[in-house]
């Protein structure tokens, strides 16, 4: 099973996949993640996008779109796709349906948790002191909130017509979304 959570940054996307990855023996497919990796790992790609994951802004598509390539192709993960910060553009969302065409999969569910901009930078703030995030100063987050609303929110438009498509309000408990995630998947 291939599952989209999606989300504003902060929504608790990170928090879902993992349950998901326990409940369906999947993989968290967190593009962040993959991107922090390679800063950590000081690769050539981690030094090119170094400062703009600092600032907050997104990564090129180009380079984005070759790490997810690398990942719906590799036989060990198919079907057991749980994104988490993937796709955050209309462009992307085009690249992944292509690309899992492609790889003959398809998406089976996706969550969209919604939260306003004042639980966000709450959550966000706490987030920095628990994980020390360099890109979770308050200044950050306001611009990679607007990056979200002005970039990723389109992305909707693209899936929200399906019978596949669940909106969840993401100020619930983090049980509470569990729940409705599951309902969804099992009825
Ligand atoms: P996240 O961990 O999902 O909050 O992502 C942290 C940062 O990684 C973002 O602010 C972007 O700089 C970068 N990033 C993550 N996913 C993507 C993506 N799909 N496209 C472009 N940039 C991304």
């Amino acid at each position: 099973m291939n599952v989209i959570l999606f989300g504003p940054p902060g929504a608790g996307k990170g928090t879902q996949a993992k349950y998901l990855v326990k409940k369906l023996d999947g993989f968290q497919i967190s593009t962040g993640d993959i991107l922090r990796d390679e800063i950590k790992k000081n690769s050539e790609i981690g030094k090119k996008i170094v400062d703009k994951m600092n600032e907050g802004k997104f990564v090129d598509d180009e380079i984005v779109n070759e790490l997810i390539k690398k990942v719906i192709f590799d036989p060990k993960k198919k079907n057991k796709l749980i994104f988490d910060g993937y796709p955050r553009s209309v462009n992307q969302a085009r690249n992944l349906d292509l690309l899992l065409n492609k790889s003959k999969q398809k998406i089976n569910f996706i969550f969209f948790l919604n939260v306003n901009k004042e639980t966000i930078i709450k959550r966000i703030e706490k987030r920095k002191i628990l994980e020390n995030r360099t890109d979770d100063d308050l200044n950050t987050i306001l611009k990679r909130y607007d990056k979200y609303m002005e970039t990723t929110r389109p992305v909707l438009d693209f899936y929200n017509k399906n019978s596949n498509f669940c909106e969840i309000d993401g100020a619930l408990k983090i049980e509470e979304i569990t729940s409705k995630i599951n309902d969804f998947i099992t009825v």
